[in-house]
């Protein structure tokens, strides 16, 4: 058997489209622009390559992208009152703060300033909790992306037998909450799991976000599965040169699995397209305009 490829890059850039339709929308019926504003504290170069990959995406797909460099040894009070700016700013309608933050700023306390209808990353403890209880919220972007695509492929996800390996905030737990909510049976996997091969041995779907290189094997995955793998590893080559790889042995696994994500190329590029979405999201929830299911 030889796997379906769900191709991320393809399916974001469908996404994509479908966001800036809305986006131009909103501003011939309601003269309106989502805003999307990016705080960056530092100069990680990791970090410096995603504020600039999202902002270029902001732009084209029709929206206004503010971008807030700060120094690293920026205090933290100075920090929280650009939050208190652009939360009381109407041409802000998405607030992110990119992670990780230098050590001396508390990021439980940065992520919880931003007001939660603008927390487009979905992180502040008032979305975690209308997310656990079924509510409206915004959702945070990966996982969301991985559900997008989750229920591209099969249609309803109801009555399958999730296993999440992972249980990070950012990811692990609210991707498990999301296919919950989907009407799924989900077990969340994580480092004290005993006998990992055989719980993941039960599950339709995998959801691997572990953050360690090619970890799951193909003899771990139940013929047929659906395997989304969320991880990004770089990797030394024989040749000197690094290589991204991700948390499943991708050879071995599409070798058995119905369908599996590729890294590069499947989780990726939908993180972006759905940060955009939320923005969309947000702007019609604070403007009191119908959301309509921009999206399907
Ligand atoms: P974290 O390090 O925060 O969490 C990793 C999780 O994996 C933890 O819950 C940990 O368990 C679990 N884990 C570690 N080792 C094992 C093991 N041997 N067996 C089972 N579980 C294990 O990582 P993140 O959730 O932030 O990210 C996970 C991966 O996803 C990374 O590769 C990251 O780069 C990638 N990522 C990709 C994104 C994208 O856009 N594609 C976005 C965000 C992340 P425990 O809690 O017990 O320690």
């Amino acid at each position: 058997m030889s796997a379906h490829i769900i191709d991320g890059k393809a399916f974001s850039a469908k996404v994509r489209s479908k966001i800036a339709d809305k986006v131009s929308a909103l501003k011939s019926a309601h003269g309106i622009t989502p805003g999307l504003a990016v705080v960056l504290v530092g100069s990680d170069p990791a970090s410096q390559v995603y504020v600039r990959s999202k902002g270029k995406q902001t732009v084209e797909a029709g929206m206004n992208s503010f971008e807030h460099k700060l120094d690293a040894d920026t205090p933290e009070d100075v920090l929280l009152a650009l939050i208190d700016d652009l939360n009381a700013d109407d041409s802000v309608h998405g607030i992110l703060v990119q992670l990780p933050l230098p050590g001396h700023l508390d990021e439980t306390q940065v992520i919880n300033r931003i007001a939660p209808e603008k927390d487009v990353d979905g992180f502040c403890i008032a979305n975690v909790g209308l997310l656990g209880t079924g509510q409206k919220s915004m959702v945070p972007c990966t996982p969301l992306g991985c559900l997008l695509m989750l229920r591209d492929y099969h249609g309803s996800l109801s009555g399958k037998n999730a296993v999440v390996i992972g249980r990070s905030n950012i990811v692990g737990k609210p991707m498990a909450q999301l296919l919950l909510n989907d009407s799924c049976t989900v077990t969340i996997a994580h480092s004290r799991t005993q006998d990992l091969a055989e719980v993941v041995r039960g599950a339709d779907i995998v959801v691997a976000a572990v953050g360690r290189p090619e970890m799951v094997p193909g003899d771990w995955i139940k013929p047929g599965a659906t395997v989304i793998d969320v991880g990004i590893n770089r990797i030394d080559t024989e040749d000197g040169k690094t290589r991204l790889v991700g948390d499943v042995d991708y050879d071995s696994c599409a070798a058995v699995a119905g369908a599996i994500t590729p890294v590069p190329g499947g989780v990726g590029p939908m993180t972006i397209a759905c940060l955009l979405a939320n923005t969309v999201t947000a702007c019609c929830r604070i403007n009191n305009l119908a959301e309509d299911d921009f999206l399907s």
